[in-house]
């Protein structure tokens, strides 16, 4: 009989989407757990990039929690502040919010007495026998170190971070990069705005979707009829994963060639002038970099009062933005759309596992974990879109889901009393991590581009094969592949609430 320290505790670490389902699933369970989420609301990416234009390319019937569809999305993409209110929504008609402590910063995870010790940034401490983080991906803002950013007279945000205290009416406004965030706010503000430069250094291939309205008849409809939503759902999920998904992991896909011809198309339908359109004319391959979809990017970008900038920044200067010709782009509000660091993941929080080892000495090259989950050596600790997951080519709320039934299977190993501890055994991530990165080789992500899915070495960061191997391997663990431990000092398993 192990000793008793009271019921099984679980520890989630962020309050976005992922965050808020841990919650939601546990509770449901019956098992007893916090959530620290270190700023005042939920929503994690929703809540903090409020940018104008934020929205989400993937279908909204797509982007929400299996359990929880919403008949009331007011268009197939659906702004970011809708799917922050439905996260809100979600949080609150599933009675999560009281497990959660806002405003509490996790600082340092030790891993003591077989039970995780979790220290907030203002000194006060908790413990867990399961932590599970849910930190995100694209959270860590990307400021690049431009010379004379910090002497720029107007206000320079990044659009993670956006500043709504400055008001952009009439202003000269420039935005660094061209990712999906600028994109969608060139077309946002360009009307607002007497003058607006995008300083591209990678031009992009823009694939044009539209963005209906979805009707009151259909909402109606899904409304009183829940199975045609969740019907509309799996359809969409199946394009999605058919198709694009399955495009972007083969370089030498048809699918590829079709969306580069859609977007070419575009391109040439939608710029007259053909100067401009060289200059719009990415050198790589569709997919390789993420793609970008937008129905309105070509007629922003063409408007009298917009240019784009190809020469590259010199430097920032106290009026604008000086390019390697010699030209000072003046300048009233400078925008950083410049992207985030993807290889943080659960840091800053200083994590030390059994044996003070250190995570941050573990992936001093890169992070990495077995199937993004686990990590070996540091057990009872699961991550949820961790390292090389399924990013940027699925739902990842879908992709959450699976991982948390996964993780799910492995606590249920504890309260059947097989171990008391669990992670992936070195011999498993070192195997998983070779396949991955055979098959990320394979990829229309290393054809020639720069991007954020590729990691130090030039591997994509990213799961390579489609999203039906993924829902297999998700299906269950396989536990030759997990370290099960135990430790007589951890809490009795009839002590887990079920
Ligand atoms: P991003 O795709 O990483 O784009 C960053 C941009 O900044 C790139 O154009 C990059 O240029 C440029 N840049 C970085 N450093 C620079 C420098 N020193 N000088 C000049 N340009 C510089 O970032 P993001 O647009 O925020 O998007 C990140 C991801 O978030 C997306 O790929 C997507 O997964 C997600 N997202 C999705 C949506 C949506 O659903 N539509 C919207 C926003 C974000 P290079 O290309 O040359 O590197």
């Amino acid at each position: 009989m192990k000793a008793s320290r009271g019921p099984f505790r679980f520890a989630v670490i962020g309050a976005g989407m992922a965050g808020i389902l841990s919650a939601i699933k546990l509770r449901e369970r019956g098992l007893d757990c916090v959530v620290y989420e270190k700023a005042d609301r939920v929503g994690g990416t929703w809540r903090a990039n409020t940018y104008p234009g934020v929205a989400c390319d993937v279908p909204s019937q797509l982007y929400c929690y299996s359990f929880a569809q919403n008949p009331d999305w007011s268009h197939v993409f659906s702004p970011g502040g809708e799917i922050f209110e439905y996260l809100e929504d979600v949080a609150a008609s599933f009675g999560v919010l009281e497990s959660i402590r806002f405003g509490t910063e996790i600082e340092r995870l030790d891993f003591r007495d077989g039970r995780w010790h979790l220290t907030t940034t203002s000194g006060e401490t908790d413990t867990a026998d399961v932590v599970i983080a849910a930190t995100g991906v694209l959270h860590h803002p990307f400021v690049p170190e431009i010379d004379g950013l910090g002497r720029f007279t107007g206000p320079v945000f990044h659009s993670a971070n956006w500043d709504h205290g400055v008001t952009l009416d009439s202003q000269r406004v420039g935005i660094v990069g061209t990712g999906s965030s600028a994109i969608q706010i060139v077309g946002a503000i360009v009307d607002q705005v007497s003058e607006l430069r995008l300083f591209q250094r990678t031009a992009q291939w823009v694939l044009p979707m539209d963005n209906p309205a979805i009707s009151d008849e259909d909402k109606e409809r899904y409304r009183s009829n829940p199975d045609e939503l969740a019907a509309a759902r799996d359809r969409l999920g199946h394009v999605f994963a058919d198709t694009f998904a399955a495009a972007v992991i083969d370089a030498e896909s048809p699918h590829l060639k079709v969306l580069q011809d859609m977007c070419t198309e575009n391109l040439e339908q939608h710029v007259d002038d053909p100067e401009l359109r060289e200059r719009l004319r990415p050198s790589y391959q569709a997919g390789c970099k993420r793609l970008i979809v937008s129905p309105n990017f070509y007629d922003a970008i063409t408007r009298p009062n917009a240019g784009l900038v190809t020469d590259p920044i010199l430097a920032v200067e106290p009026d604008g933005v000086r390019t390697a010709d010699g030209v000072l782009h003046e300048l009233d509000i400078l925008i950083l759309a410049t992207g985030f660091r993807v290889d943080r993941f659960l840091r800053p929080i200083t994590v030390i596992g059994p044996d003070e080892v250190h995570l941050d000495d573990l992936w001093a090259d890169r992070p990495s974990a077995y199937l993004s989950v686990s990590i070996p050596g540091f057990p009872n600790l699961f991550l949820l879109n961790g390292p090389n997951g399924p990013v940027g080519n699925f739902s990842l709320i879908d992709v959450a889901e699976l991982q948390f039934a996964y993780i799910m299977q492995l606590v249920q190993a504890i309260f059947d009393e097989k171990c008391s501890h669990i992670a992936a055994t070195r011999a498993a991530a070192e195997a998983f991590e070779a396949e991955r990165t055979a098959a990320a080789r394979n990829t229309v992500w290393v054809t020639g581009c720069r991007s954020w899915y590729l990691d130090d070495r030039g591997i994509p960061a990213a799961w390579p094969w489609t999203m039906d191997h993924f829902r297999d391997v998700m299906r269950e663990p396989d536990f030759a592949d997990f370290d099960l431990r135990d430790d007589t000092a951890i809490p009795d398993a009839s002590e887990v609430r079920r």
